[in-house]
């Protein structure tokens, strides 16, 4: 799952320049300088899934043709941000934690922020191990998982984490979002890989490279063992 945000639109939004303040375009220079030096991996876990989006950007093949393939997640080693998606991480709990706390040992430090679109019965030892969740909820979502992200918001309630939600615009179902749980909450359409390619760098934002995990059964330079997971 590749971000379908520009970071730099994000960064400057719909805000209007000319009628910013001081104060704002400061920050706003900031938010560009933050932005050049961000290092980010946005690292595939799994590319298992229950869903089959048509917009899946999983199949964006010339943005997913810069992915690097690693087997150990030592060689993230320097990023400082991290973002674990797939496919659904979810699908496989205990592994996602694992490569988690793997990762914790390697990128001391650096944010770590979980990509799904499910919720498990242990949602909230998953909030405990990141920093931050992205939570999706596709065009496919059903009244079940409707009532799940409800339970999720409850969980979210009191927390200090960074917790972002999309909403597909074509999803039939009605939703209430809870204020002042999310950072941002974002309703626009899925874009394609053109639209992205047109747009950022490779498709993909300034600072952030895509790395697809399939770990073998080896002791990795960082001490850890790594297990024998591989993305389906
Ligand atoms: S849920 Fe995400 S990973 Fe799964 S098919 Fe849809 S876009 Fe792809």
């Amino acid at each position: 799952m590749i971000s379908q945000t520009s970071r730099s639109a994000e960064n400057l939004g719909s805000r209007s320049l000319s009628r910013a303040t001081k104060k704002e375009k400061k920050e706003t220079r900031m938010d560009l300088t933050s932005e050049y030096e961000a290092k980010t991996a946005r690292v595939i876990v799994t590319f298992n899934c229950e869903r089959n989006c048509v917009y899946c950007c999983n199949k964006y093949g010339r943005i997913m043709s810069q992915a690097t393939r690693i087997s150990n997640v030592s060689s993230l080693r320097g990023f400082n941000t991290i973002c674990v998606t797939g496919g659904e991480p979810l699908l496989s709990p205990e592994k996602t934690l694992s490569i988690i706390r793997d990762i914790r040992e390697v990128c001391v430090g650096a944010p770590v922020y979980l990509y799904t679109a499910r919720f498990i019965e242990n949602m909230s030892e998953i909030l405990d191990a990141v920093d931050g969740m992205h939570f999706t909820l596709h065009d496919s979502t059903t009244a079940n998982e409707v009532d799940d992200f409800n339970r999720l918001q409850d969980m979210l309630r009191g927390r200090t984490g960074s917790y972002r939600l999309y909403i597909s615009p074509s999803i039939t179902l009605p939703v209430t979002v809870v204020p002042n749980l999310w950072k941002r909450v974002e309703v626009k359409p899925w874009m394609s890989e053109q639209q992205l390619l047109d747009l950022q760098p490779g498709g993909l934002p300034v600072g952030e490279s895509v790395f697809i995990l399939e770990p073998t059964e080896k002791r990795g330079s960082h001490g850890v063992v790594s297990r024998s997971w591989r993305s389906g």
